[in-house]
């Protein structure tokens, strides 16, 4: 059942923190490169079941989905068409400012050369900006669970290529038996040449994990960061540095990171004062969007209408917008809310 709040937020102005390229592909995108490789790939391209076939089920049944999508990226055309059709699909939720998170080195050990990997996606980014006027900026992450050979490689087509939209480097990945603090050489030369940190952590671990991040890797923003709400110190900390957390709420139950959305930790991060940010990670793999999951917030934290354009405000301060770039999209989501 759509609400008045339901229509409210799906014109609402939204800026998009933590989203992953490959988590992001819709079906429909997931269709379009389903059909060209039609006979080579199991991915149905029939909408009807391709709908079942992306049905969350568990973890695992999510694992099989994104390296199914991820092997249908085979040439320059359908890196392209996902990066487009990622960036149209999030237009179409109103979001106006994306920093997605990009993992370069599935596509490299693919065979996808540095130099033209970086080129193919500034050109689906051109496109995304000049048909559906919605900006994107990317964020290159180290798949953590392989180690320093993809950090090293991830560090390299950063600082080598430093397409025009880079802007973070990022640390994903499961975390249990990964620790942080062997990425530190790599954030350090990532953050020497201007990038900013912007690692995954305590998503599925505690506190200390959170902790790590912030002092070995210098982590200006957190993504999911829901861990920290077992630790006052760390609450208070984060609330007096101004340090963002990247909250995915529907993607916590999914992992079982939270083992449901009433218990979800979010309404504790706010009341300790936290600058809290709604975001939706791997969304059609999780059967949720970025509108949906500022519904769930809506319902966590019982917000109202100018509730949720504060909300959609705390994604833009922050972002690493310029600053005229924040205060015209904070303009635009409080004439919005006034309507
Ligand atoms: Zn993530």
């Amino acid at each position: 059942m759509t609400t008045d709040l339901d229509t409210f937020i799906a014109g609402l102005p939204k800026a998009e923190l933590h989203v992953h390229h490959v988590g992001s592909a819709s079906p429909r995108v997931v269709a379009e490169l389903a059909a060209r490789h039609e006979g080579s790939t199991p991915v149905p391209a029939d909408p009807a079941r391709l709908a079942e076939f992306f049905t969350f089920r568990d973890f695992a049944h999510f694992i099989e989905v994104y390296v199914a999508v991820l092997n249908l990226i085979r040439d320059p055309e359908d890196l392209w068409q996902l990066f487009y059709g990622v960036g149209r699909d999030l237009a179409a939720q109103n979001a106006r400012y994306v920093e997605l998170t990009v993992t370069p080195y599935t596509h490299l050990i693919n065979g996808f050369a540095p130099e033209q990997f970086c080129e193919i996606i500034e050109d689906a980014r051109a496109s995304v900006l000049k048909d559906h006027g919605l900006a994107f900026k990317w964020i290159f992450d180290i798949p953590g669970e392989l180690g320093l050979p993809a950090a090293e490689s991830t560090l390299r087509i950063a600082l080598d290529q430093r397409p025009d939209g880079l802007i973070g480097f990022g640390l994903g990945g499961p975390e249990v038996g990964v620790p942080r603090k062997q990425f530190a050489p790599y954030f350090d030369a990532a953050r020497a040449e201007g990038l900013h940190s912007l690692p995954h952590a305590g998503e599925t671990t505690g506190p200390e994990t959170v902790w790590e991040a912030l002092r070995e890797l210098k982590a200006e923003r957190i993504g999911h960061g829901i861990g920290s709400a077992r630790d006052p110190e760390l609450l208070a900390h984060l609330a007096e540095r101004r340090i963002p957390l990247e909250v995915c709420p529907t993607s916590n139950v999914c992992t079982r990171a939270v083992a449901s959305l009433e218990e979800h930790p979010l309404p504790e991060l706010v009341k300790a004062g936290v600058l809290v940010t709604v975001n939706s990670d791997d969304p059609p793999m999780f059967g949720t969007s970025l509108n949906q999951e500022y519904a769930v917030a809506a319902q966590l934290l019982g917000l109202d209408r100018s509730g949720l354009a504060d909300l959609a405000g705390n994604a833009v301060r922050a972002s690493f917008m310029d600053e005229a770039g924040k205060r015209a999209l904070l303009t635009e989501i409080a004439d919005y809310a006034r309507i």
